[in-house]
């Protein structure tokens, strides 16, 4: 079991093109063998600057395929192998997590969950022919989302979902979402329509419920399963775009939103735990002690973690960047 936890720093946006750059990154070169930093104001004395290390950063001109390449791309051949890989985005709204994740229309704009799939299928389409069809490989989605700690299918058109959500539930050891949709997908064509399809019904179901898609947690998993005649092995790829790790009680502090608040912290809370648990090889991890975690299983089996976390370069998100980089530190 493994983790990674690495920082990417977006480019300014138009309107920030008058700002100043206050997070930089210092990329070491292969040879020297460091750590990568990002660096950070005090924001109380900007003389003075916080450090802090990743295994890599991906600075504003760093590309979505520069990104994949050196991070996801690697994990897909152990998926093959029949370990789990799980991809987190983390950061404040505003700061690339969606970029990241799903990234642009054009092809070069696409994001990690695109090029994942892209990739799973081309290696599908390899074992087949390399095994001359002796191994079959399938390939399911499901798709949901966490708000206010219930679990959405994303399937599901908002007008059907049950206010209360579905119930999670401990079946032979695994926990299962049920009546969860499982979709089979065979071509990236396919996953494509699907995923577009649940993405609308995110964005409509959060605009029903005066909220913002950025406070809900969006879980997409891909279940890989490969048939011979002998054995059947099963693995999942998990991508999930986190809500805004915002502190909201600084500045929306109505009632709605103070309870999303709370289960949101609490989430990211308990999810830097876990990494903080994997990464230090602990025992115990409470993976169980909140419902994204618990359904993830999060490090319960052999496998990887990406931790990307995305921040934005200017001043206006000072405090948030600098507690992200904070929460980042202590999965270490
Ligand atoms: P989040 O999902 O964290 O709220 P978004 O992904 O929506 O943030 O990004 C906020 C804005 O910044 C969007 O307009 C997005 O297109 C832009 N953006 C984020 N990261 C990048 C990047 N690496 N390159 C270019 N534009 C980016
Ligand atoms: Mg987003």
């Amino acid at each position: 079991m493994s983790v990674r936890v690495v920082a990417r720093i977006r480019p300014l946006l138009k309107q920030e093109l008058d700002k100043d750059t206050i997070v930089t990154a210092e990329i070491p070169d292969e040879k020297s063998g460091n750590v990568a930093i990002v660096r950070i104001p005090n924001p109380k004395n900007d003389a003075e600057s916080f450090s802090f290390q990743f295994n890599s950063v991906y600075e504003q001109d760093a590309t979505q395929q520069q990104l994949f390449d050196s991070e996801v791309a690697p994990q897909v051949k152990q998926l093959f192998n029949g370990l789990d890989i799980t991809i987190f985005a983390y950061g404040v709204t505003g700061t690339g997590k969606t970029h990241t994740m799903r990234g642009g229309k054009s092809l070069a704009d696409r994001g990690v969950i695109p090029r994942l799939l892209s990739s799973i299928y081309r290696r599908c389409r390899k074992i087949e022919k390399d095994t001359a069809g002796a191994t079959e490989v399938e390939v399911a989605m499901s798709y949901y989302e966490i708000y206010n700690d219930r679990v959405y299918d994303l399937f599901e058109p908002p007008e059907k979902r049950t206010p209360s959500g579905l119930p999670i539930r401990d079946n032979n050891g695994k926990t299962v979402v049920v009546g969860l949709t499982e979709r089979p997908c065979t071509t990236l064509k396919e996953f494509e329509q699907l995923y577009d399809q649940a993405n609308i019904n995110r964005s409509t179901s959060a605009t029903k419920l005066n909220a913002h898609s950025s406070r809900s947690h969006a879980i997409l998993c891909v279940k890989v399963t490969q048939t011979t005649e002998t054995t059947v092995q099963v693995s999942r790829a998990s991508a999930i775009d986190l809500a805004g790790s915002e502190d909201n009680r600084r500045t929306d502090n109505n009632k709605e939103r103070l309870v999303e608040s709370a289960s949101i912290n609490k989430s990211l809370f308990v999810l830097a735990q876990c990494v903080e648990a994997i990464s230090k090889k602990q025992n115990r991890i409470p993976y169980r002690e909140s419902k994204m975690t618990r359904i993830l299983s999060l490090g319960q089996n052999n496998g990887i973690t990406l931790m990307i976390l995305n921040l934005a370069p200017v001043r206006s998100y000072h405090l948030d960047t600098l507690s992200s980089l904070n929460f980042a530190n202590r999965t270490k």
